[in-house]
Formats: structure tokens, sequence, C-alpha cells
């Protein structure tokens, strides 16, 4: 069994995806940006499935940073043959009053963030020639929500990334993937009341929001040899919602 770089792996989703993959087998290296608490908790349910962990702290926007975590990991782990980008930001806000800083800030973390991290991954995967990338979009990246254009665009262009990098590494036996969460319970949705969110649960099919384990199987299965044949994909969990 090989390893996993997941980013954003002290945040509710990607510490489901990180215990999920570990308890399919994989090591894991995990980056966290703020919350090194969160990452240890993430370290310490890896470990009592009996399987590697090593956390990173890193800033996915910044290519430098990414460009040294990422070779500190390689070293750490002698490659990785799956890499989840799950690091992400939400940002609620008119159009109109959008700013410069909002755009280099969701732009940097949501969409360069995953540019960076796949330039990094991608030559050991060639080498290898065996690979699985898989991309946390959201189901706003296909749909496009109201009040949140940067985001839906920033997702939107990660599904672009996806489908191209996809096609691109296809015949290096790499697959390339995107999931498009809806409403998912992470602290992420923290800013709506218990009245929003029932209103919000209201409009689901499924009359509720997602678990982050309900993410986190889907990566398994992106990251397995059942998916060999899957690439350039956008799987919706949604709850019926789009
Ligand atoms: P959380 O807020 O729980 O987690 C976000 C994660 O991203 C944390 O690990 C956080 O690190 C990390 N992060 C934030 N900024 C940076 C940065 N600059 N560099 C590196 N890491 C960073 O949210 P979720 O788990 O819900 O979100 C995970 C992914 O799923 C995101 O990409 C999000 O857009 C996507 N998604 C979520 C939905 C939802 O309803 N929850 C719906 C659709 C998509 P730390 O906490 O250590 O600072």
């Amino acid at each position: 069994m090989s390893n996993a770089f997941i980013t954003g792996a002290s945040g509710g989703i990607g510490s489901a995806i990180a215990v999920r993959l570990a308890s399919d087998g994989y090591d894991i290296a995990a980056t966290y940006c703020s919350d090194k608490e969160g990452a240890e908790a993430v370290k310490a349910k890896v470990e009592a499935l009996g399987r590697k962990c090593e956390i990173y702290k890193l800033d996915v926007a910044d290519p430098k940073a990414v460009n040294e975590v990422f070779a500190e990991a390689e070293s750490d782990f002698g490659g990785f043959k799956v890499l989840v980008n799950c690091a992400g930001a939400a940002l609620q806000k008119l159009f109109t009053d959008t700013t410069d800083a909002d755009f280099e800030r969701l732009n940097g973390i949501n969409f360069k963030g995953v540019f960076n991290t796949c330039r990094c991954a991608v030559p050991y995967m060639v080498k290898c020639h065996e690979g699985k990338i898989i991309n946390i979009s959201s189901m706003w990246g296909t749909f496009g929500a109201s009040c949140e254009v940067l985001y839906s665009a920033t997702k939107a262009a990660v599904i672009g990334l996806t489908k191209a990098l996809a096609r691109e590494l296809a015949p290096s036996n790499i697959q390339v993937n995107c999931i498009a969460p809806g409403a998912i319970n992470t602290k992420m949705n923290n800013n709506l009341t218990e009245d929003e969110k029932s209103a919000f649960a209201d409009e689901i099919p499924m009359e509720r929001f997602g678990k982050p384990e309900e993410i986190a199987g889907v990566v398994s299965f992106l990251a397995g040899s059942d998916s060999d044949y899957t690439t350039a994909q956008v799987i919706t969990v949604d709850g019926g919602l789009t």
C-alpha cells in the first residue's frame, strides 16, 4: 500500500479523509495551516489505526512553502502515489463588495494551492507510472452560488485544472478527479445559525447536511484501484441538491 499527501487535514473533511485512507492502509502526510491541535488529533487517530502519520504546517497559497514542505514529506515517506487537495476557505459577500485582497486570498488557497501541490506531486507519480490526484471542489463550482461568486469561481477553476491535467497525465497512468461536495457539516458552515442551517437543509432532497465521512468514502474509491479507468470526472456528493 502507498502513501497519501493530504492538504487541509486539520479540517472537518480533510481529517475524515485522513482517517479513512489510514483505515484503507495508507500512511499519511497531513498538512494544516493554523490548527496544530486539530492536526495532532488526526495524527493520533491515524497512528491508532497502525499507520504512519506526519503533520506539516503549510500555507498552500505559498509556492515556496509548498515546494519545501512537499520535499520534506517526500524524504520522510519516499514519495506519494495519492494526493488529496482538501485545503480551502469560504467567503460570503456581495460581488460588488469583493476586494482585490479577497481575490488574492481565496484564489491563493482554493486554486493556486491546488496548482502548487499538483506541480510537486506529479514528477514522482510519472516516474512510478501510477498515481491518483483527488481535488475537493464544491457543488458551487459547477452550479454557482449567489453571494459566493469568488468562492464559486475558484472552485470552478479547480474543476478546469482537474479535467485538463487528467488528460495530460492519462498516458502516464495517473487519474485526476474532483469531488464536488454539497453542504457538509464542518466548521466551514459555522457562520450559519441553526435556523439558517435548518432552512438550507429543507432545500436539500436528502433533507440534511452531509457528513465528512460521506466525502471520505468517495475519496477512498478514487484513491483505490477500482477507479483505475475513472479520470477527468467531477463526482457531486450533495444529497441531490444540484
Ligand atoms: P474546514 O474549515 O473544516 O477545513 C478547511 C481546511 O483548510 C483546514 O484544514 C484549514 O487549515 C485548511 N486551510 C485553510 N486555509 C489554508 C491555507 N492557506 N493553507 C493550507 N491549508 C489551509 O472546512 P471543510 O473541511 O468543510 O472544507 C474542506 C474542503 O471542502 C474545502 O476545500 C472546502 O472548500 C470544501 N467544501 C466544503 C463544503 C462544506 O459545506 N463544508 C462544501 C463544499 C466544498 P487550519 O484549520 O489548520 O487553518
